[in-house]
């Protein structure tokens, strides 16, 4: 991994390591579906062992791929793993008590590592910070940074260079923005880590896809990432080809022609622009063929690259009532983007921008991360006015209109639908969380703008779900605890019940609307 390796896929197992057979049997689907690397969660002592057998029977089936351990709160387990694995996870939020005490147990771990041959990762996490750092910097992007490059220095004395570093956020903002800056970080302080990328919490289906290609893709646009993980509260297997497809968008894209004036590192600044009816200016952006713009006077000029000359640019400022469509045309759109921002911004030209993108995928899921992968970066950073996705023939118009929206509201540039912090799930989760996660949204999917988070275990869920109005989590088997934001309100709700009580703790909290 990293320097000129490929891209490597990752996957995690969501059975418990207790569960041996079971174990083997997910790991080998996952290699089989094309991970490079498989990760196990170690919650306690006695999850490691069973770890090393897993490890014996994948290899006795002449499966070479690596295994990582996820370690959370317990640095003990971290010392036991780091010799039955090719790498351990940990969490500098979680990995040891305050203050300096963390330097201590980490030298140990980077000990352990080095005479074992195995890497490491720092894995911060937005959700979970530790105390020390939220106090000086709160959960924001520079907290993240911080906390990971504490322990990359530590690293770093130690002569350690085995390592790798992640960013994860459910909100894809916070994590493209942590990791371009704890790249930029390491940069100045010349270190050189290898990246892992990945959005937490991402959900299913199109929504968890949509999510994992904007943050994911946006960064490997930019040249960012040595291994990535997509993680849909689904099989993990599944994410494998989406992670697969991603690869695919960023190979196409470094081999494009290259944009040499776009290259800015990108950052959210909202691109002033005039508002022509309900386009630009502060307007949300908005959704060709789901807008209704008929009574609106603006000039639509369709434009491409070589279009864009000084002269044209002018004439778009000139036009109060001009919106500019701006069709992609290059291999890698998300440069293309920047450069068109670059040279409006040259003439000081306001025009609405409208980014249409014809997408030749066959299928709907190809179709969803090209489109999001693509565009996500440009709205990311703040650019865009409006959206108008073109497909091949076999995708239904449902699925282009729905793709659109979904790009909005991953980039939090228009919010049309309530949104779902699901966790993939891991050894452990206490329900099923992929049958839940369908009844609660079922049950919510019309509450515009309302936060859910739906997590397997109380250990992590709350901290990952930071961001949630509304939280469902497991406490035990069979057992729900009910938050409202950051707080406990019910606890220790039977299973069967707990999908009501939480429609019940909605409308309790003003926050329902029955379904139109
Ligand atoms: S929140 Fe979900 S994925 Fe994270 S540790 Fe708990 S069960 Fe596992």
């Amino acid at each position: 991994m990293g320097s000129d390796h490929p891209v490597r896929i990752q996957s995690m197992a969501n059975t418990p390591t207790s569960n041996v057979e079971a174990s083997v049997d997910q790991c080998r689907r996952i290699i089989h579906a094309g991970a490079d690397y498989v990760r196990f969660t170690v919650p306690a002592m006695n999850d490691a062992e069973p770890l090393a057998a897993i490890r014996t029977a994948i290899r006795k089936e002449g499966l070479q791929t690596p295994l990582i351990a996820d370690v959370h709160f317990n640095s003990d387990i971290a010392l036991k793993v780091a010799g039955v694995v090719e790498k351990v996870r940990i969490n500098p939020g979680n990995f040891a008590a305050g203050g300096e005490a963390f330097r201590e147990k980490l030298l140990a771990l980077i000990g352990i590592c080095r005479s074992h041959g195995v890497a490491l990762r720092i894995g911060v996490n937005h959700g979970s910070l530790s105390p020390r750092i939220m106090d000086r910097y709160g959960d924001t992007p520079e907290g993240m940074a911080e906390s990971a490059l504490e322990y990359l220095r530590v690293c770093r004395e130690a002569d350690f260079d085995q390592v790798v570093v992640s960013m994860k956020a459910s909100n894809v903002l916070v994590m493209v923005a942590a990791t371009r800056l704890v790249a930029r970080m390491m940069d100045t302080e010349g270190m050189h880590f290898p990246l892992h990328l990945g959005v937490t919490e991402a959900g299913e289906g199109e929504d968890g896809r949509i999510k994992s290609a904007a943050g994911i893709g946006t960064l490997l646009l930019e040249g960012l990432g040595d291994t990535i993980r997509v993680s849909l509260t689904e099989d993990p297997e599944h994410e494998i080809p989406v992670a697969r497809k991603l690869l695919e968008v960023a190979g196409r894209a470094a081999e494009a022609v290259p944009f040499p004036e776009s290259d800015a590192t990108g950052g959210y600044v909202k691109r002033p622009s005039r508002s022509v009816g309900i386009i630009g200016g502060n307007h949300p952006p908005v959704v060709m063929g789901a807008d209704d713009l008929s009574g609106i006077a603006l000039h639509l000029v369709t434009l491409s690259r070589p279009e864009m000359t000084e002269a044209v640019i002018q004439d778009l400022s000139d036009d109060p009532l001009a919106v500019l469509v701006y069709r992609c045309t290059s291999g890698n759109v998300q440069a293309e983007l920047r450069w068109l921002r670059a040279k409006l911004e040259q003439q000081r030209c306001i025009v609405p921008v409208i980014f249409q993108l014809q997408v030749n995928e066959t299928t709907a899921d190809g179709f969803q991360i090209v489109s999001a992968a693509s565009l996500g970066g440009a709205f990311i950073d703040g650019f865009g006015n409006g959206i108008w996705l073109t497909a091949a023939p076999a995708i239904a118009e449902e699925v282009i209109r729905s793709t659109a929206f979904g790009i909005l509201q991953a980039c939090r540039a228009r919010i049309t639908r309530t949104d779902y912090i699901s966790c993939p799930s891991c050894g452990r989760t206490n329900f099923d969380l992929i049958t839940t996660t369908a009844r609660i949204r079922e049950a919510t999917s019309h509450l515009k703008g309302l936060k859910i988070g739906i997590m397997g275990c109380i250990v992590n869920g709350p901290g990952e779900m930071a961001d949630a109005d509304y939280g469902y989590v497991g406490a035990g088997k069979g057992k729900i605890t009910l938050y409202k934001g950051k707080e406990v309100v019910k606890r220790g709700i039977p299973e069967e019940r707990a999908v009501d009580e939480l429609i019940a703790l909605i409308r309790e909290g003003g926050d329902w609307k029955d379904p139109a």
